[in-house]
């Protein structure tokens, strides 16, 4: 089944979603949710969908870059962005418990804005504790586009979009992304688009 996809305004994608109890995570109905949340974002297609933005405001987020993703990204772009496949995986109630001082900087897109994107700065890698679908604990170390995927569905959770962080300057459609930056690099974008303050890189 797909459930539908909130759209930024929303107020329940700028509340903080609640815990949930390992009993919670092992009800019955919750494997069919993460079932229906998979679907969905396979369908959308997305790498990552956050419960708020099926308007749930629970501590879950889904999480798959399939290969069939990559096949049609260049290889020095998928080099560029440390991007690799990620199997399926359900993360409930995750912290980011270490931020590298490292950050990395690429245009970011979100299902709940659709059809928009823009410059995010992020942790280059970081560690995340969670739960599993079982409940169980665990922790979890990534680099490159997965941590970036990982940040930003670990966002939604805290009532963050990605626009809260981004380089507002950049923000675009999909559409003038292709058009106008598509093999760019990041420096020569900032720099036509007249960014010029510096960085911290700070999360
Ligand atoms: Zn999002």
């Amino acid at each position: 089944m797909r459930l539908k996809i909130v759209q930024t305004g929303e107020p329940v994608l700028r509340a903080p979603a609640r815990p949930l109890s390992v009993d919670e995570i092992n009800m019955p109905g919750m494997s069919e949710l993460l079932t229906h949340m998979r679907d969905t974002m396979r369908d959308a297609p997305g790498v990552g969908l956050a419960a708020p933005q099926v308007g749930l405001g629970i501590q879950l987020a889904v999480i798959e870059d399939r290969a069939d993703y990559l096949a049609g990204i260049k290889p020095e772009i998928l080099a560029e962005r440390e991007r690799a496949p990620v199997q399926y995986f359900a993360l409930f109630n995750p912290r980011i418990v270490k931020y590298s001082e490292e950050t990395t900087e690429f245009f970011e897109g979100c299902l709940s804005v659709a059809g928009f994107s823009g410059l995010v700065r992020r942790s280059r890698t970081v560690t995340v504790e969670y739960l599993n679908e079982l409940g169980e604990p665990q922790t979890l170390e990534a680099s490159g586009w997965f941590a970036r995927i990982l940040q930003h569905e670990i966002d939604h959770l805290n009532g963050r979009l990605y626009i809260d962080r981004m380089e507002t300057r950049t923000f675009s459609t999909m559409d003038n992304i292709a058009r106008h930056w598509n093999g760019v690099p990041i420096p020569v974008v900032r720099e036509k688009l007249g960014i010029t303050e510096d960085q911290t890189g700070e999360n």
